[in-house]
C-alpha cells in the first residue's frame, strides 16, 4: 500500500461456482476475477477496460462487496473491506458508492425522486428531516437540476437527467470514492460528453476518486490518470493514461486501441482484428490467457504465464514486449516495434518464432 493510496486491491478473486445435477453439485468455477491487484490515489481517477465478459465491473462489484471476493484484500482508506462487517461495514459502504451503467433499471419507477435519493440517508441514519432534504436539494444542484424533482417519478426525465440523479443518489451520501459502471454507455452520444463533463467537474470540486469501468477508450482517456486493461479475469497492462495511450505495449492493447476510430487522417494506424471468440472464465487457456488469439503468440505463450515487465511504472505481462524492453532504447521505441509486428510489417522480429 502506497501511503497516499485510497483504495488498495491485491491478488482480488471472485469465482463463482457452477453447478450441475439434481443435487446441484459444484462441477466448476467461472474464475471472473483472478487476481487482480491495484491502487488508486485519493483524488485520482483508475480507467479499467476490455471487452465485455474480462471481468472488469465484477472487480467494481467486489471492491464494495457487492458480489462477495473469493479471495485478496481490500484496502479502503487502511480499513480491510472483506474482513469488515455490520455497523463498520456500512460506515464504510456510505464512503464508497457505485454508479450503475442503466440510469432506466437502477432507479426505482414506483419510487419519487425525493425517496430514491432519501433511501441512503435513513439507511445511514443521516441527518434530521430538514437536514436530509437540504442534502437531496444541494445534491441535485450539483448535478444540474433543480429541488423541483424530487416530487417528480423517474419516467419524467430524459436518460442524461435520470444518470444525474443516479450521480446525486450517491453524492448525497458524502462519498470519497465512486465505482463508476460504465456511467454513459447508455446514454444518447449527444449528452454522454455532458455527464463525463460533470464527472470530472465533482471530482474536482469534491476531491473524489472513481474506478471508471467502461469499454470507451476516448471517455477513459479524457477521465482517467491511469488505465488498466483487464483480459479474461487479469490486469494485463496498466500505466498511467498518457503512457498507455501514446505506447501500448500490450498485443492486446494494441489491438483494442486500433479498433477505435481516428479523426486525424495523418493517423493511419491499421485496424487490427483478433480471430477467435474470448475463452471461457471457466477454462481459461494455460500460459498467457490471450496466446489463443494473440497474433504474435509463441511456443513459451502456451505454456508459462508472463510475469510483469515494468518500466517507468508501465506494467505489461507479455513475454514478447518484455523482450522488445529489454532490447534497449524507450518504451516509445518498444512499443512501435510492437505496432509493427502486430501489422504484419516487421522485418526483425526475433525469438522462437511464431509458432503457437
Ligand atoms: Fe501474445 Fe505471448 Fe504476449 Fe500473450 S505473452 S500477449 S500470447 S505474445
Amino acid at each position: 500500500m502506497t501511503t497516499a493510496s485510497l483504495l488498495d486491491v491485491a491478488g482480488l478473486e471472485t469465482h463463482f461456482p457452477v453447478r450441475k445435477g439434481l443435487l446441484r453439485r459444484q462441477v466448476g468455477s467461472v474464475r471472473a476475477v483472478d487476481g487482480v491487484s491495484f491502487s488508486i490515489a485519493k483524488g485520482r481517477t483508475l480507467g479499467l477496460v476490455g471487452e465485455s465478459g474480462c471481468g472488469k465491473t465484477t472487480v467494481g462489484r467486489s471492491v464494495l462487496r457487492l458480489v462477495e471476493p473469493t479471495a485478496g484484500t481490500v484496502r479502503f482508506a487502511g480499513a480491510d473491506v472483506r474482513g469488515t462487517h455490520g455497523a463498520a461495514l456500512r460506515a464504510l459502504r456510505r464512503r464508497m458508492q457505485i454508479v450503475f451503467q442503466d440510469p432506466y433499471g437502477s432507479l426505482n419507477p414506483r419510487m419519487t425522486i425525493r425517496a430514491i435519493l432519501e433511501e441512503g440517508l435513513v439507511i445511514h441514519r443521516l441527518g434530521t428531516p430538514p437536514e436530509r432534504l437540504a442534502r437531496m436539494q444541494a445534491a441535485l444542484e450539483r448535478t444540474g437540476l433543480t429541488a423541483a424533482a424530487l416530487e417528480r417519478y423517474p419516467h419524467e426525465f430524459s436518460g442524461g437527467q435520470r444518470q444525474r440523479i443516479a450521480i446525486a443518489r450517491a453524492l448525497v451520501l458524502e462519498p470519497d470514492f465512486l465505482v463508476l459502471d460504465e456511467p454513459v454507455s447508455a446514454l444518447d452520444v449527444s449528452i454522454q460528453a455532458q455527464v463525463v463533463n460533470l464527472l470530472v467537474e465533482l471530482r474536482e470540486q469534491f476531491g473524489l476518486t472513481y474506478l471508471l469501468i467502461s469499454h470507451d477508450l476516448s471517455v477513459v482517456e479524457h477521465v482517467s490518470d491511469e488505465v488498466a486493461v483487464m483480459y479474461l479475469g487479469r490486469i494485463v497492462e496498466h500505466a498511467t493514461a498518457d503512457a498507455l495511450y501514446r505506447t501500448p505495449l500490450h498485443p492486446y492493447t494494441l489491438a483494442l486501441f486500433s479498433a477505435v476510430p481516428r479523426i486525424d487522417p495523418a493517423d493511419r494506424r491499421r485496424r487490427i482484428v483478433l480471430t477467435g471468440d474470448v475463452p471461457s472464465p471457466a477454462r481459461p487457456p494455460a500460459g498467457c490467457r490471450f496466446h489463443p488469439r494473440c497474433p504474435l503468440a509463441e511456443t513459451v505463450c502456451r505454456s508459462v504465464d508472463p510475469p510483469a515487465t515494468v518500466i517507468d511504472g508501465h506494467r505489461v505481462h507479455c513475454h514478447v514486449a518484455a523482450r522488445e524492453l529489454d532490447r534497449g532504447g524507450s518504451a516509445a521505441a518498444a512499443a512501435a516495434r510492437l505496432a509493427e509486428m502486430m501489422a504484419g510489417d516487421t522485418p526483425d522480429r526475433i525469438g522462437t518464432g511464431n509458432s503457437a
